[in-house]
């Protein structure tokens, strides 16, 4: 029998009870179907496990400034970049994922602590941060009033999706450290793995204070009960779950603060009159998005748009690139595309393609069901090749803008000017990021600019490729630390990231009305995003 990875809470490794025979969920292989591990947090003592985080873990971090917290950061970075190795072969055998992939995974995370350790750094030895300037509010000038931003007294509680099991970890946990607050992790049963690996590695070294860094693998019963008014939940995977979490009465009762990060019709515009250059730059874009860990990234692009008269010479050059790509094992070296990520997925995917390509106006420009596989079984493995659907009438066809296909899988679309075309993006009812693809002359900067303007408004991030960053942009779908990660409406209304604003989330916020006296003593620094 495989083994049942432990917990780590209230300072002790506790193996849950199980249930079901065997005990635990087992985690699996997406190529071969083997089971790999098991999870189970049946019988954890929760509120033993929030008490402990909150009170030993969240003193230990207060006692410490930005500084020394961002020096634990850059220590754990380097911890994790020496065991990586380890992890890839992690995300190899429970995700698989290709080393490219995975590198977006393990080696994003890593980065993104290492980010925040240098920019902590800058904070130094403050134990508070100042929001704004002080403001006169006597007569005299003397009695003024200054907003204060102090680390909250509560746990972070990661309720996480199974596509980031590193990123979506330390994306989160690198701010919340940094903060000051305490962190439960509870990685999606899927990939925990790699999540509970990761903290047993920094659990093991000692870098953090006890109580700092908790990971609870398997059911998320009883998790949300455990909440208090101070804490803080940022929850990351689908609309669904995040509906039943927003309405969770002890969420309700307790006023806990919530950051959800949920899924996304991301769209991608190539603007009207776009030279040739910038069409390439559209098509090879759509393939990378459509191809990278198999589409199952939440920024992936779902909806591409072009002008009517490239409608079918951008779907033939999409598809010729996909074709190329060979899909399977990623062990095999020739493997392009690794497998989604088990075989509910898989389903879950096909089942997306058929409900979308049945309907009236749609067609198929690329169809990965009938791409081979290398050294992979279709009747066993989760692999896939990439689908690039076709909406004719993408004003008639609502499911287009609403039916999230996690997976290889994105919808060509026309418009007819530049006005229909962002009207169309509108109806994702908010997004994570839109990208726009122009031209790098006066000319094509102040169209995108305008374009950017007004697509702001629904969305956290608007990614612009034009020639002349051609070979130096980060790519649509890649989660920067210095930007914003997060979209309002359907994509969930979360903030993540963005340098030093993600420290917003774990502090809160007090208005301190005093002498300017008092207030020049409260030692804080300025929050400098
Ligand atoms: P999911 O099914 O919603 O699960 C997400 C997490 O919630 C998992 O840890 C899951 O645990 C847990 N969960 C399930 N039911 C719960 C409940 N009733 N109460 C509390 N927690 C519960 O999503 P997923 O399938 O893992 O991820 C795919 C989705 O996430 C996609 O829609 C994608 O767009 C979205 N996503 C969004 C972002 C973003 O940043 N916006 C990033 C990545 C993914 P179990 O695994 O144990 O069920």
């Amino acid at each position: 029998m495989t083994e049942l990875l432990p917990n780590y809470v209230h300072g002790t490794w506790v193996t849950g009870s199980g249930g079901g025979t065997g005990g635990g969920t087992p985690l699996t292989d997406p190529i071969t179907g083997a089971e790999l591990m098991r999870v189970s947090s049946a019988g954890l003592d929760l509120p033993r496990a929030f008490a402990h985080a909150r009170e030993q873990g969240g003193a230990a971090l207060r006692a410490l400034s930005y500084g020394q917290r961002a020096e634990k950061l850059a220590a754990v970075a380097r911890l994790l970049q020496a065991n990586r190795e380890a992890y890839h072969a992690i995300a190899l055998a429970n995700s698989g994922t290709t080393a490219s992939d995975t590198a977006i995974d393990v080696d994003g995370g890593i980065y993104t602590l290492g980010q925040y350790a240098r920019w902590g750094a800058k904070l130094g030895d403050a134990r508070a941060l100042l929001d704004g300037a002080a403001v006169p509010m006597s007569k005299d000038g003397v009695f003024q009033s200054q907003h204060l931003l102090v680390p909250t007294r509560g746990v972070a509680l990661f309720i996480n999706a199974f596509n980031f099991p590193s990123w979506g970890l330390w994306e989160k946990a690198a701010p919340a450290l940094l903060a000051g607050v305490p962190v439960i992790v509870k990685p999606a049963t899927a990939t925990a793995w790699l999540t509970q690996r990761m903290v047993a590695d920094v659990v093991a070294s000692g870098l953090l204070p006890e109580g700092a860094l908790s990971v609870i693998c398997g059911s998320s019963a009883g998790l949300l009960d455990a909440l208090q008014p101070f804490d803080v939940l940022s929850f990351t995977g689908s609309a669904q779950t995040a509906e039943l979490i927003r309405s969770h009465p002890v969420v309700v009762r307790n006023s806990v603060r919530l950051n959800i990060e949920a899924d996304s019709l991301n769209s991608a515009l190539l603007m009207p009159g776009a030279s040739d250059e910038a069409q390439a730059l559209f098509v090879r874009e759509v393939v990378r998005e459509m191809t990278i860990k198999s589409g199952q990234k939440c920024t992936a692009i779902r909806r591409a748009l072009v002008p009517q008269a490239l409608y079918e010479a951008v779907g033939a050059a999409i598809a010729a690139k996909l074709a190329g790509i060979t899909v399977g094992n990623p062990r095999d070296a020739s493997v392009r595309m690794g497998a989604l990520v088990n075989r509910e997925q898989f389903e879950g995917v096909l089942a997306g393609i058929e409900q979308l390509a049945t309907l009236p106006s749609m067609r198929l420009f690329f169809d990965g069901r009938r791409q081979p596989l290398v050294d992979a079984d279709p009747a066993v493995s989760a692999c896939l090749g990439p689908t690039l659907l076709g909406c004719d009438d993408p004003d008639g066809t609502a499911p287009v803008h609403r039916i999230e296909v996690f997976g290889p899988v994105a919808t060509l679309m026309p418009y007819r000017d530049l006005a229909h075309a962002q009207a169309l993006i509108a109806r994702g009812e908010g997004s994570l990021v839109c990208s726009l693809y122009g031209d790098s002359t006066a000319e094509g900067s102040t169209a995108l600019a305008a374009a950017a303007t007004e697509l702001a408004a629904c969305h956290g991030r608007v990614h612009i490729v034009s020639p002349s960053v051609a070979t130096t942009q980060t790519g649509h779908g890649n989660v920067m630390p210095q930007s914003l990660h997060g979209g309002p409406g359907r994509a969930g209304g979360g903030e993540e990231l963005g340098g030093l604003r993600a420290l917003g989330f774990y502090h809160r916020r007090a208005a301190v009305q005093a002498d300017g006296a008092v207030v020049q003593a409260l030692g804080a620094v300025p929050l400098v995003a």
